[in-house]
C-alpha cells in the first residue's frame, strides 16, 4: 500500500514570508525544500485538510472519499472547503475537532454539507475500535494546546500509526505507545529542535517516540521552517539508527 505526504510542515510552512532564516532562505531557491502544511493521503483516505489542501489536491488528482482530521487548529483543516469537488465526503473526528469542521463549511457554503453534496460528520470517541470502510481505527488523545488526537489505522493487513500534533508527553503515555507498538509505518511530528511541552515534540523526542514505538518505518512530518535543515535531520536519523526519513512534501511511502 501507497502512503503520501502531501505536506510535511508545520503551521507557517517554508518559506516563511519575510522569514530569512537557512531554511526559508534555501527553500526560495530550491522547490525540493519547500514545506507546504501537514496532509496525507493513503486508499481514498486524507488526513488532516491542511490550507495547501488546493495545491495538494490538484498534484495529487485522485478521490477522496473520507477524511480524518487530527485537530482543529488551522493549519490541519482550513483547507476543508477545498473539499466541495467531492460530492460525497466522511468526516472523521473528536467532537470538539467537528465541530471546526462544520463551522468551516458553514462559513463556506451557509450549511454544513453544501448543495447537492452529502457530507456526513462521524464523532470518533478517544480509544473506541470504529469500522471506517475498509479499515478499523482508533482515535487516541494527545497532549497539545487544543483537543487533539492521533490514529492508529488497520488496513490490508497494514498498521499505520499518526500522532498528528503532540506534546513530548506522548513519550509517558504507555497506553498509546503500547497502541502504536510494531506499526509497519509510524508518521511522527518533529516540528521544532527542541521540545515544547504541552504542544510539540523536538528531534530528540521524535527519535525517542520512533525508538520506543519500534515501527518497520518511521516518516517525521509537521517539521518548522525553524528546525535544522532536510540534511541534518537526515543525519541525526542515521546516527540514532532509525529505520525511516525525513519528509519532503509529496513523499511516497511503500508501506
Ligand atoms: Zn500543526
Ligand atoms: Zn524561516
Ligand atoms: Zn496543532
Amino acid at each position: 500500500m501507497k502512503v503520501v505526504i502531501l505536506g510535511s510542515g508545520s503551521y507557517s510552512g517554508t518559506p516563511k514570508p519575510l522569514c530569512n532564516c537557512e531554511n526559508c532562505s534555501r527553500a526560495r531557491i530550491n522547490p525540493a525544500l519547500r514545506r507546504t502544511r501537514f496532509s496525507l493521503y493513503f486508499e481514498k483516505t486524507l488526513v488532516d485538510p491542511s490550507p495547501d489542501l488546493h495545491y495538494h489536491l490538484e498534484r495529487l488528482n485522485r478521490k477522496i472519499e473520507r477524511v480524518l482530521i487530527t485537530h482543529g487548529h488551522f493549519d490541519h483543516v482550513f483547507g476543508l472547503p477545498e473539499l466541495q469537488v467531492f460530492r460525497k465526503v466522511e468526516f472523521h473526528s473528536n467532537g470538539e475537532t467537528l465541530e471546526v469542521a462544520k463551522s468551516l463549511s458553514r462559513l463556506a457554503f451557509g450549511s454544513e454539507s453544501l448543495e447537492g453534496h452529502e457530507w456526513n460528520y462521524n464523532e470518533l470517541k478517544f480509544w473506541e475500535n470504529t469500522k471506517v470502510g475498509r479499515m478499523r481505527l482508533v482515535h487516541f488523545p494527545v497532549v497539545h494546546t487544543v483537543k487533539a488526537g492521533g490514529f492508529v489505522i488497520w488496513i490490508g493487513g497494514k498498521k499505520i500509526a499518526i500522532t498528528g500534533d503532540t506534546g513530548p508527553e506522548i513519550l509517558g503515555d504507555e497506553r498509546a505507545l503500547k497502541l502504536m507498538e510494531g506499526a509497519d509505518l509510524l508518521v511522527a511530528e518533529m516540528t521544532h529542535r527542541k521540545a515544547i511541552p504541552g504542544s510539540h515534540l523536538g528531534v530528540e523526542e521524535a527519535i525517542e517516540l520512533a525508538k520506543r514505538v519500534g515501527a518497520d518505518y518511521t516518516v517525521f512530518a509537521h517539521i518548522s521552517h525553524s528546525n535544522y535543515p532536510h540534511e541534518v535531520l537526515e543525519k541525526r536519523l542515521r546516527e540514532a539508527k532509525v529505520e525511516g526519513e525525513v519528509a519532503r512534501d509529496f513523499t511516497w511511502v511503500e508501506v
